[in-house]
């Protein structure tokens, strides 16, 4: 299937940063054939399907770096707690409770909210097998799936059983292009040494790279002293964790030397601003992570924490408190945070052939809709997409050249069925 996306306004890549000019899209199958100044269209091309782009935006899918599926269930029922108390007191409880049933519909919910707002792959970590890769796997999202995996010693039966639903995932949607698997350590106060290298030596056998919460409270930071004598980052750098390439969520709270070990070692930061405010845990220390060559991607972190999957509003929310934090207006540019969103997170998530929009990248294209109030007047569209978009001007949504979204009807998925399920299976769980 060719699609021909005519005249629209496209986000480029230029040298470091991006700029806005307006072509045509030539979509071959799945990847950007070519991409050229109106009426430059390539010799023998012949669109199946032509996108009208006047008054449009073009811009590489969204990209987020952390989240948990699942958890959007949870959305607007665990607020204003304290980090610790909202996942051991409030989250956890209500996990316990979770059926298959529940996880693949507050997936779907996740995979619904993501495409409105123009994600195209993200980077999931969850609680089960099979339920929440099932309803991913349906939705048409690139996403890299990783089960949460907590563990005492190399022979906990409930740490090797979530090893063993990693593997069984990979054995059951291995084939699917748009899916990839990695091991997905909860975090180093949910895990002890033995059971962390088990995972790792499990990593190495299967070829998987590792997806880990680090350094997100203060409370992790001071237990990790008082029981390693270190800080979270050195404690899992002595033992060889980011030899694997790893995407570390948070990343809060880090000294000088921890910033100087994740970019010396190529670990990739997911930033998730919302939630590290939202659960008290405070500001991470961007400017001088990016400044020290951390490469840093965006996350939303679950429903439970944000209360949205909606990177736009993160990608607010990342310009203006470090901003605001550091009393440093361009602490952080509209840019910077574009490219976090994109071709940071496609690198995190090891995705070579997206993240931006260049003649033979997959054709994983969000097309907005510029004429709404919040993209006019057109002064600078990369301005928009960082401050003043929310979102909802997401119009369509093409992955690998199949759009998954058009005109905001999104085909393959009942909207109103997965409000449903997912109302009935909160009364159920918190009713
Ligand atoms: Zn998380």
């Amino acid at each position: 299937m060719n699609t021909l996306i005519k005249e629209i306004t496209a986000v480029l890549p230029d040298g470091d940063g991006y700029k806005t000019e307006l072509c045509d899209i030539f979509v071959t199958g799945d990847t950007i054939a070519k991409i050229a100044k109106p009426s430059n269209a390539p010799e023998k091309y012949n669109a199946d399907k032509v996108i009208d782009g006047g008054g449009k935006l073009a811009m590489p899918g969204l990209i987020n770096a952390h989240t948990h599926s699942y958890m959007s269930l949870f959305r607007n029922s665990a607020d204003d707690l304290m980090f610790h108390d909202w996942l051991f007191g409030r989250i956890m409880p209500m996990e316990d409770k979770l059926v298959w049933n529940d996880l693949y519909w507050g997936t779907q919910l996740a995979c619904l909210e993501m495409i409105k707002t123009g994600t195209t792959a993200f980077l999931d970590m969850n609680i089960c097998r099979d339920a929440v890769t099932k309803a991913i796997s349906e939705s048409g999202l690139k996403a890299v799936i990783t089960r949460g995996l907590v563990g005492n010693g190399k022979n906990d039966p409930g740490g090797l059983e979530r090893i063993e639903d990693t593997l069984y995932d990979l054995r059951t949607y291995g084939e699917n292009r748009r899916l990839a698997f990695a091991m997905g350590p909860h975090a180093i106060y949910t895990t002890d040494r033995e059971y962390l290298e088990l995972v790792m030596d499990k990593a190495a056998e299967h070829g998987l790279w590792i997806n880990v919460h680090l350094s997100e409270s203060v409370k992790e930071i001071e237990d990790c002293y008082k029981e390693h004598g270190c800080s979270p980052v050195e404690y899992l750098d002595g033992m060889g964790m980011f030899d694997f390439h790893t995407v570390a969520a948070h990343c809060v709270q880090l000294s000088d030397n921890d910033i100087n070990i994740l970019a010396k070692k190529n670990v990739y930061a997911a930033s998730c601003p919302i939630s590290n405010a939202k659960l008290g845990n405070g500001f991470a220390r961007i400017p001088d992570m990016l400044n020290a060559g951390v490469k840093t991607a965006l996350g939303t972190d679950s429903a439970a924490s944000n209360n949205t999957l909606n990177m736009f509003s993160d990608m607010t929310f990342m310009a203006l408190c470090h901003k605001g934090n550091t009393r440093t207006a361009d602490a952080v540019t509209a840019r910077q945070i574009l490219k976090m969103a994109t071709e940071t997170g496609a690198e995190a998530l090891g995705l070579t052939n997206t993240g931006a929009l260049k003649e033979g990248m997959r054709a994983d294209i969000a097309i907005l809709d510029m004429n709404v109030p919040s993209f006019q007047p057109i002064n600078d569209p990369i301005a928009a997409l960082c401050y003043s978009a929310n979102g909802s001007e997401v119009e369509s949504l093409m992955i690998d050249g199949e759009l998954l979204m058009e005109n905001r009807i999104i085909p393959h998925m009942d909207e109103e069925k997965i409000y449903y399920e997912c109302n009935k299976a909160m009364e159920r769980i918190d009713g």
